[in-house]
């Protein structure tokens, strides 16, 4: 079973909003066993809207419609809808009377346009709507192509609202459309510190196309992710299908590898810290704080995170953390000698296990051929050394400093996982 999901809004297609209602959506349908073929997004416009469920409800066994179900004019889904399945619009009492009592609960008179939302094209079923004004509609089409049916069901827009719909109504009834369906699980592995080819020079094998389960690689800011995908008939073997992939991919990436799903490098950060009950602290300079920030977003950080100096200005690097006047004369600013200097000053008057620094040029002016913009320094001290690394990133100057920061907290890792607990 192939699924169409279509959110229906102005304020996506201008840009206003983001359409996140389709990205939920592809989520749970493949936890179901229900791979979605395409996603469409289209403007409150009632020739548009029908045209579109008419492309879809021919191509798709299943078409997922979030939006344009409110009371207002430009709300026009279940019009089209109407006009999809060429039938009249009739009105449906006990969902007039659900409606109706929303509104007495809250001590407001009904606006007579939400009478609208009692109407549902002939043959529809109506889905209450426990959270909102808006019911859904449950109505099947036929297909012009092919004598089987089209399931058509139409949700509110408003997330919450569409998310318990589906959750509570929609989904157990997909389920019993599609009892031989089986489940699409996803595994994501994050990694950092090779770019997306190198790192799939090391798993060719596994993301080539046909392969099963499927792997797939992208890259976002720096941190390249690997996703498994696997299709099986039930939850435990698609897990099974999974493992092999998932072991092989470690065991050829190694300590590339940071973490899963929605974790990031800060969390591996911290988490190898309070093994160790360990403390580090942060000298910044190009990424101003960023470091200590996503530090300080992991919950449990302050057990190992003790502060940080934004060390911008020259001034800051010499007087708060006694980089040597000379020093920066010697290599200039961003040099592997000065971040070094950095982190050193910065983990004795911190007192802290480890200190990270940054220096680097983020741009969009001030480059030269010997330091162009995008070049950066991430220093790191600890009880016996310094050490630093370099990169030149390419980038806006968000993306410049959001990606030493990585670097930074990637170092920590890396040295966090040689030592001995
Ligand atoms: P509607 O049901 O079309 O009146 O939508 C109500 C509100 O839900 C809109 O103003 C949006 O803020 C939100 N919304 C509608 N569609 C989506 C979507 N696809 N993704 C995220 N939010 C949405
Ligand atoms: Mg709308």
């Amino acid at each position: 079973m192939k699924a169409e999901i279509i959110s229906v809004g102005s304020e996506l297609t201008s840009g206003q909003n983001l359409d996140t209602n389709s990205q939920w959506l592809s989520q749970r349908l493949a936890e179901i066993g229900i791979s979605v073929g395409w996603h469409t997004t289209i403007a409150d416009d009632l020739v548009d809207d029908v045209a579109a469920f008419r492309v879809a409800a021919q191509r798709a066994a299943l078409v997922l419609i979030t939006g344009g179900l409110g009371p207002t004019q430009d709300d026009l889904t279940r019009d089209a809808l109407a006009r999809l399945a060429e039938v009249e619009l009739v009105f449906h009492q006990p969902s007039f009377d659900h409606i109706q009592q929303l509104f007495a609960q809250r001590h407001r008179s009904m606006p007579e346009r939400n009478r609208v939302q009692a109407l549902f094209p002939a043959g529809a079923e109506p889905i209450p709507n426990a959270y909102g004004t808006a019911p859904g509609i449950w109505m099947s089409v036929g297909r012009i192509s092919n004598p089987s049916h089209c399931i058509v069901v139409a949700m509110p827009g408003v997330p919450s609202e569409m998310k318990a719909m589906f959750d509570e109504q929609v989904r157990e009834r997909l389920l019993s459309l599609n009892p031989a369906g089986g489940v699409l699980t996803q595994r994501k592995i994050n990694c950092f510190g090779a770019g997306e080819s190198a790192i799939e020079q090391k798993i060719m094998d596994l993301t080539r196309r046909g392969h099963s389960p499927e792997v797939g690689i992208t890259a976002s800011d720096a941190t390249i992710s690997l996703r498994i995908l696997a299709r099986a008939a039930n939850l435990l073997e698609a897990q099974l299908q999974m493992l092999p992939v998932e072991m092989t991919i470690r065991e050829r990436l190694g300590s590339l590898v940071f973490g899963e799903e929605e974790e990031e490098l800060q969390d591996a950060v911290i988490g190898l810290l309070q093994e160790r009950r360990q403390t580090v602290a942060t000298a910044e300079s190009v990424t101003a704080g960023l470091v200590a920030h996503r530090l300080g977003q992991v919950p449990g950080a302050s057990a190992c995170l003790l502060g940080g100096i934004v060390a911008y200005d020259t001034r800051i690097k010499t007087e708060l953390l006694g980089v040597p006047q000379s020093l920066i004369q010697e290599h200039g600013v961003i040099s592997a000698a000065v971040v070094e200097a950095m982190a050193v000053g910065c983990r004795s008057r911190f007192g802290a296990d480890f200190a990270l620094s940054t220096v680097g040029l983020a741009g969009p002016g001030g480059g030269t051929p010997e330091k162009p913009v995008g070049l950066v320094y991430a220093g790191l001290a600890w009880d016996a050394g310094v050490a630093s690394r370099s990169y030149n990133w390419l980038g806006t100057r968000a993306e410049i400093q959001s990606r030493t920061a990585k670097l930074a907290l990637n170092s920590l890792r890396l040295h966090l996982l040689q030592m001995p607990e």
